[in-house]
């Protein structure tokens, strides 16, 4: 499969030829040795010492503990044996390494362009994948970090508010041939919390907020008696008594009289901004990921500050997390929504 996706960014005009002149062969040469350097084989990487040091209690596809060590693949991978049932795994067994469609070494790159903003047609072109491969990985980046949201409890001062971001230009819905005006059904509401070292954004819904979408959106990620800093949209209110917050809102009305400078609710602004600024660098994307990518943004933002940092707590997440994304299950799904 993988030698399939990557093809096309692996041939060069004159694989077959046998009188290539020596520039073509000069340029040949050049660019088999990058995407060798992009695509290392395992054998010549640590790769093998990174998953074999993996601690194994459990069979991979039982949970059983009755389990032994069963000898090496050809590779140097620690293979397991499950009594229970029966079954061979290794480490990267029932992990998005399994089978090693990706292999460790590039994971680390592809996350380090992902986190440097860089959108999947780019990223694929500078690690000389396809663009599908790409997407492929980003959508299992997006599995791992489905929770990633739920532990994040925001404290001290806590800045909230509304952004709202367009659906597909396809999706947009038109009333005799016009386009709804306002923040109708054509506008996500995205609610943002930003407290200075964490973020969190959460997809609410179409359209305004309400008092019951806030409270569900924040209730669990701010700390009670925290100071919450805000516009003075109405359907706050509920949130601020539920979580005996410090109210301290401000009108729209005199926001609008201030300069960006002046605007108490700089900070936040800023966050929108910014998420804005992330979601059109994958323009076009498809809107059923728009929380996915929600996710992503606040991994990406949020604390450690450290790069190299975030992609270590995603690579233990990685060698884990019991998730599969079949490659053929991922575009299969698309080909049938498009
Ligand atoms: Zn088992």
């Amino acid at each position: 499969m993988k030698n399939r996706i990557d093809s096309s960014r692996q041939r060069t005009p004159w694989d077959n030829k046998e009188d290539t002149t020596i520039i073509e062969n000069f340029i040949q040469d050049k660019y088999k040795d990058n995407y060798n350097l992009k695509h290392p084989k395992l054998i010549d990487t640590d790769e093998v010492k990174v998953i074999n040091s993996i601690t194994i209690n459990n069979c991979r596809h039982c949970d059983s503990d009755r389990i032994k060590k069963n000898g090496f693949t050809k590779n140097g991978v620690q293979r397991y044996y499950c009594y229970e049932c029966k079954r061979s795994f290794s480490p990267t067994t029932g992990t998005i390494f399994e089978n090693h469609k990706i292999s460790i070494t590039e994971w680390v790159e592809f996350l380090l362009d992902i986190f440097n903003y860089g959108s999947t047609t780019l990223t694929s072109k500078v690690n000389k994948n396809s663009i599908n491969t790409s997407t492929y990985w980003l959508n299992k980046v997006f599995l791992l970090l489905r929770e990633y949201q739920n532990g994040i409890v925001l404290k001290g001062k806590v800045y909230i508010d509304e952004m709202f971001y367009s659906v597909i230009k396809c999706d947009i819905e038109k009333k005799n041939g016009k386009k709804l005006r306002g923040l109708s059904r054509n506008q996500y509401c995205i609610g943002i919390g930003y407290d200075g070292t964490n973020i969190i954004a959460i997809v609410e819904g179409f359209g305004k907020t309400s008092s019951d979408l806030t409270k569900l959106t924040f209730i669990n990620h701010i700390e009670e008696n925290s100071r919450l800093i805000h516009d003075d949209e109405k359907a706050h209110r509920k949130l601020v008594k539920e979580l005996k917050l410090v109210d301290e809102s401000y009108s729209s009305a005199w926001l609008k009289t201030k300069t960006d400078k002046e605007n108490p609710l700089r900070p936040i602004n800023h966050q929108c901004d910014l998420i804005r600024q992330f979601l059109n660098t994958h323009s076009g994307f498809d809107r059923d990921n728009l929380q996915d990518y929600l996710n992503l943004y606040c991994f990406m933002n949020s604390k450690p500050r450290n790069k190299l940092e975030k992609v270590n707590i995603l690579l233990e997440l990685a060698l884990n997390t019991k998730v599969t994304l079949k490659y053929r299950d991922l575009f299969e799904t698309k080909e049938k929504d498009g």
